[in-house]
């Protein structure tokens, strides 16, 4: 009897044990809410190009990197840059790859983190909180990041990059890319994170891509998630947004697939550069789950022997 008991509790511990890895290891809907209610919070103003607010979330990305170990990829995290004679940057972190060979290799996670600042007025408030656009995939970068650090799994480098002036005109990435470019980076893919705050209705699938068809991209990603997580969105080609985020500037340096991901589809959601774009307005539980999604799926890209994901 007693001797049983002894197993019991072995196993009990054992399976538990298991479980708290797993369970750390896993974004969760709090997780989200701990970095959205941060960076989209009126203290922020809006995270303008320039203000104090965007300051004040480059500092929080800083301590969340510094905190699971992601090294800055510069001399500091800040990767600096000019606006209009404003000086402005781009937060980077960096996980190199634990294969000697691999390593090489350059996977960019990205997201624009600041926002227009203010807005036309509703009932008092002119504060832009920006959730959706952009502290959603902001958060989704940041936690990918935290993911990552403890998992030590990628054989490839990835770059954790939360960009500046997005709104300015992808200015951000258009820095960054260039400096890349000049360092000679053997970028194999750039993945990034645009308003994926508010599920999509009546879809089989989870969020779409940007540049659907310029690569194989969206196949790639639902065959490593093992499920239908990635579609095709007819408005996301009619507007361009290939175009429209800080996806294009990689796209144009490297030529190689660089594609936003992004669950706004035009009817879902009423706060587009709109003052009511709140945190309470946000999913958590969706965005944690979609951030989840793509914890295999990176880990794939990560460690495959050859480069899957081309352009088509
Ligand atoms: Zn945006």
């Amino acid at each position: 009897m007693r001797k049983n008991i002894f197993i019991i509790l072995i196993t009990v511990l054992f399976v538990n044990c298991k479980q708290s890895t797993t369970a750390q290891l896993q974004t969760s809907a709090s997780d989200i809410a701990d970095i959205m209610n941060f960076l989209a919070s009126d203290d922020l103003g809006g995270r303008d190009t320039g203000s104090e607010g965007l300051e004040k979330a480059a500092h929080f990305i800083e301590e969340e990197f510094k905190k699971y170990k992601v090294a800055p990829y510069f001399e500091t995290y800040r990767d600096v840059f000019d606006v209009k004679g404003i000086e402005t940057y781009n937060v980077v972190g960096f996980l190199k790859g634990t294969d000697k060979e691999l390593a090489k290799e350059v996977i960019v996670l990205g997201a624009h983190f600041d926002h227009i600042g203010s807005g036309k007025e509703v009932n008092g408030d002119v504060i832009a909180n920006g959730a959706n656009d952009n502290a959603a995939g902001s958060s989704a970068v940041i936690s990918l990041a935290k993911q990552f650090a403890q998992l030590k799994n990628n054989k490839r480098s990835i770059l954790f990059v939360l960009f500046g002036a997005e709104e300015r005109g992808l200015l951000g990435s258009e820095h960054l890319a260039k400096v890349l470019k000049e360092k000679k980076v053997d970028l194999y893919a750039m993945v990034n994170f645009e308003m994926i705050g508010v599920p999509l209705n009546d879809k089989s699938y989870k969020a779409y891509i940007t540049g659907f068809d310029k690569s194989n991209m969206a196949e790639k990603i639902n065959e490593y998630a093992g499920s239908e997580l990635i579609g095709y969105l007819a408005k996301a080609k009619e507007f361009q947004l290939f175009m429209r985020s800080d996806n294009y500037p990689f796209y144009k340096q490297f030529n190689v697939p660089c594609q936003t991901i992004s669950t706004f589809d035009f009817t879902n959601y009423n706060y587009y550069h709109h003052v009511d774009d709140e945190v309470s307005e946000m999913n958590f539980e969706f965005m944690a789950d979609l951030i989840n999604s793509c914890i295999p799926v990176i880990t794939k890209m990560a460690n495959t022997p050859q480069k899957e994901i081309k352009l088509n």
